[in-house]
């Protein structure tokens, strides 16, 4: 299998560490919010990459971090943390406000196909791993203290944002940004200082672990590294994030991280999702402007006709949305599901379309083209074994494509439906066939089986 490595910039072979296992990190939500659906396709993508891992054999051990403390309103260290802000804002107790959007967000996860990661780790719960982390930079002489925090010193670490490719001397000498103490434009917290103690409602004496700074929080960066080490080990296979990460907070991920364990690289694999852009736009959570799936099911569609849409454009792309596209990517999918649920059970996987299939998804996760195979399968008329090869491709594809669907009958048919019965108890043949007819005409049909009374859609093809 291969896959595309930020590092590299190179498509590359996969190989993990251990033979046949895989530990696997992926960025998770900061919780003060409602994710988008722009966030959800960050982790439709780190799911897709898991069922291919799966599908490939491998055991895999995904650990999605929960951001729950520390994430500021600006990269730059500065603003209010978004946590705290949304809780005073809403009048709540900061871990309800956690817990309240993390509990939504779960619930997307699960309309969305996408499988739960083995560890949801919370950054709240591992402050101690933080802080012993911190305790070993600051021993190996990579931290100094501010008149605000504890801050990792970048021009230390000599790969420093060698993945991003950042140009540090230009950016040394680039825009003027209020550096306040820190001594190089691109150091980063690791602790923050509260700035009137007794003030936040998420602070911790770090006296308690047997460190002298003062009353603080984590930074954001830091909780990646300390969770990711202590349920993966310091060194494991692939670390997956929205693209926006590259630049700061993965990049700082390494320094502190390779600094920390001395292993290098710290993750063989980095993979990044591309941007969900509305209006030619790349929008955050806090900017808003694009829908939640709450707001997409209210409108009619489902979570899977997302799910389809976003598997029809690489993970490597800007992929734009409009309801436009989710209105295709809805036919598409109902159309698929309705031919295949047509489909007679017969034989066994189809080896021909099964190997194209997999010759794409080892491709770097290419699903637009596990996507056409899939519909030429469909459309084939000679090949054998569509069920079983459909069902395979379904453990990535994650689209419930067996599953049929409850449909609800409208009221007037079944009013149509109920006046048969009763025509028919009445055994007037005549006017229970002519209400049959009638169900005909508006594409339902009539089974009479056990009990009698029940319709069926007439599928279309
Ligand atoms: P946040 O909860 O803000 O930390 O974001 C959660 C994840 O969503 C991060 O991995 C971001 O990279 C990702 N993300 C944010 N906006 C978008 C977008 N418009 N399209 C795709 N991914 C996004
Ligand atoms: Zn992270």
């Amino acid at each position: 299998m291969k896959l595309y490595n930020t590092l590299s910039r190179k498509k590359e072979k996969f190989v993990p560490l251990k033979k046949g296992k895989v530990g696997m990190y992926s960025c998770g939500p900061t919780v003060y919010w409602y994710q988008h659906i722009g966030n959800l396709r960050s982790y439709i993508f780190s799911d897709v990459l898991k069922r291919v891992l799966l599908y490939d054999g491998f055991d895999v051990k995904q650990v999605m971090n929960v951001t729950d403390v520390g994430h500021l309103t600006s990269d730059a260290d500065e603003g209010e943390d978004k946590i705290e802000k949304a809780a005073t804002k809403e009048g709540k107790k900061a871990s309800d406000i956690a817990n309240y959007y993390l509990k939504l967000f779960q619930e997307d996860f699960k309309k969305l196909n996408i499988i739960n990661p083995d560890v949801w780790p919370k950054a709240t719960e591992h402050i101690k791993e933080q802080i012993e982390l911190i305790k070993i930079l600051e021993k190996k002489g990579y931290t100094y203290e501010t008149s605000d925090g504890i801050y990792f010193d970048t021009s230390k670490f000599k790969d420093y944002g060698k993945m991003a490719k950042l140009n540090i001397d230009e950016l040394q000498e680039g825009k003027r940004v209020d550096m306040k103490e820190k001594k190089n434009k691109t150091d980063f917290a690791l602790w923050k200082f509260s700035e009137n103690p007794g003030e936040r409602q998420q602070e911790w004496n770090p006296k308690d672990y047997g460190v002298d700074w003062k009353i603080g929080f984590p930074g954001w960066h830091i909780e990646c590294s300390a969770m990711s080490s202590k349920y993966l080990g310091e060194q494991f296979d692939i670390h997956t994030g929205g693209e926006d990460h590259i630049p700061i907070h993965h990049t700082n991920e390494i320094a502190q991280s390779e600094a920390a364990f001395g292993k290098k690289p710290w993750v063989k694999y980095w993979l990044h999702g591309y941007f969900l852009t509305f209006g030619g736009k790349k929008v955050s959570k806090s900017e808003g402007g694009l829908y939640t799936i709450s707001e997409l099911e209210e409108k009619g569609y489902s979570a899977l006709d997302y799910r389809y849409l976003v598997l029809t454009s690489h993970y490597r792309t800007q992929m734009e949305f409009s309801l436009e596209n989710l209105d295709g990517a809805k036919n598409a999918y109902q159309r698929i599901k309705n031919l295949i649920g047509s489909l007679d059970k017969e034989g066994e996987v189809n080896s021909k379309y099964i190997k194209e299939f997999e010759k794409a998804i080892d491709d770097d996760l290419d699903m637009p083209k596990a996507m056409s195979v899939l519909w030429n399968l469909v459309r084939d008329e000679k090949a054998e074994g569509k069920i079983k090869t459909i069902e395979k491709m379904d453990e990535v594809f994650g689209l419930d494509l067996l599953k049929k669907e409850k449909v609800s009958v409208p009221a007037d048919i079944k009013k149509l439906v109920d006046e048969r019965e009763k025509a028919r108890k009445e055994k007037d043949w005549e006017k229970a066939d002519k209400l049959r007819d009638e169900l005909k005409e508006k594409g339902w049909v009539v089974e009479d089986g056990d009990g009698g009374g029940k319709v069926k859609k007439i599928e279309k093809r």
